[in-house]
């Protein structure tokens, strides 16, 4: 047992990927729901309906506006059950006080947030410096409602602090660029964000598992990639291609993300969480710190073998979950401290999620 030991500490370290592929045996295909675009929920539902229909589960990475959108509407949560139960996943997507269309939630101090919302560098005066409507505490609880029975774990967004309003703990991370087609191509990789100090606050170092996507909106651009992808001499060194895309540009003209479904599907398509559960970057069983999170929680002994003592103050809902975010234990209205017996266990990563009236923590813990 002591390999697997060291197995499960090294985990983190292990980022590089020694196979050789004629062409990356990963696909995925990311959706991004993007503030302002909500009323086009019947649009992402034909992006599905035809992703479904050539087995390509997309990831659809969803922005504060779709989330509270859909679970206004039990027709549409209906929806989001029937596609995951598919094998779709359901992300999360946030543009922060850096990004031209701001969602207005930010957990930077206010006079960062308007430092930067007035700053032409970082917004242009063709972009709105927008209203600030709060921390990003309601989307993480309304991020928990619609991830189900299932952790929410994959996380889309190009803050130049990503570790500011990241949504605690999660473990996988999607990024990528719009203008450089060589980036859908990568493999998964371990991303230290932070430490990063704002005002009196301190946001991580935070450890995420990354993989990385290019923006595809027209016929031009899902070309280039398809072209690089055929070039043995360049795809063959990644295990993944990755491709993102908004549901407006579907709605604008659809030509293209046909023509790239039809292309990947049969190239194994997967979703993120898929990928990156599978990953050998996986996250390591260390907490990282955050402010949001003053709530303790401890866990030991960590890493475990055959039990892990969990104590915290107060009443609580314990959950656990494996990295595809299965649910394999819960207690709810527990008290104080529990003792699991993990013998059992697959040995991995899990993530511990407690609940009580503070809020939300998340911790990690490794099973050997
Ligand atoms: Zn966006």
């Amino acid at each position: 047992m002591k390999k697997l030991y060291y197995l499960c500490m090294a985990w983190a370290l292990l980022g590089v990927t020694t196979s050789i592929w004629a062409q990356p045996p990963n696909s995925f295909f990311v959706i991004h729901c993007d503030p302002g675009f909500a009323h086009l929920f019947p649009k992402l539902s034909q992006m599905i309906a035809y992703a479904t229909q050539k087995q390509v589960p997309l990831t659809l990475e969803l922005s504060p506006q779709w989330v509270a959108a859909i679970l206004a509407d039990p027709e549409k949560v209906d929806s989001i059950r029937a596609w995951q139960a598919w094998g779709h996943e359901v992300g999360a997507h946030h543009h922060g006080i850096y990004h031209c269309f701001w969602d207005s939630l930010s957990n930077y101090p206010i006079d960062t947030i308007w430092a930067v919302r007035t700053d032409p560098y970082w917004v242009p005066p063709a972009c709105v410096p927008g209203a600030h409507l709060g921390t990003l505490d309601t989307f993480y609880d309304q991020l928990d409602q619609l991830a189900g029975d299932s952790l929410l774990l994959t996380w889309g967004s190009s803050d130049e602090h990503p570790e500011v309003d990241i949504y605690p703990n999660v473990p996988y991370r999607t990024d990528g660029s719009p203008t450089d087609p060589t980036r859908a191509f990568s493999n998964p990789y371990t991303r230290i964000l932070g430490p990063y100090t704002a005002g009196n606050q301190i946001w991580g170092p935070y450890t995420t598992c990354q993989i990385d996507y290019f923006f595809i909106d027209n016929v031009a651009k899902a070309n280039s990639v398809k072209n690089l992808y055929l070039d043995t001499d360049f795809s063959s060194n990644y295990s993944t291609v990755g491709v993102v895309t908004h549901v407006f540009d579907f709605a604008g003209n659809p030509t293209y993300f046909y023509q790239w479904v039809n292309f990947i599907s049969g190239k194994g398509c997967k979703t993120v969480r898929g990928i990156l559960s599978q990953a050998s970057c996986s996250t390591t069983a260390a907490s990282p710190t955050f402010p949001h999170t003053a709530n303790a929680l401890s866990l030991s002994p960590n890493p475990t073998t055959n039990h892990v003592q969990l104590e915290w103050n107060g009443q609580a809902d314990l959950y656990i979950y494996d990295l595809t975010g299965r649910m394999v234990y819960q207690c709810t209205q527990c008290f104080e401290q529990l003792l699991i017996n993990t013998s059992d266990w697959v040995p991995g990563i899990y993530i511990v999620e407690m609940r009580n009236k503070e809020g939300r923590t998340v911790a990690r813990m490794c099973v050997y």
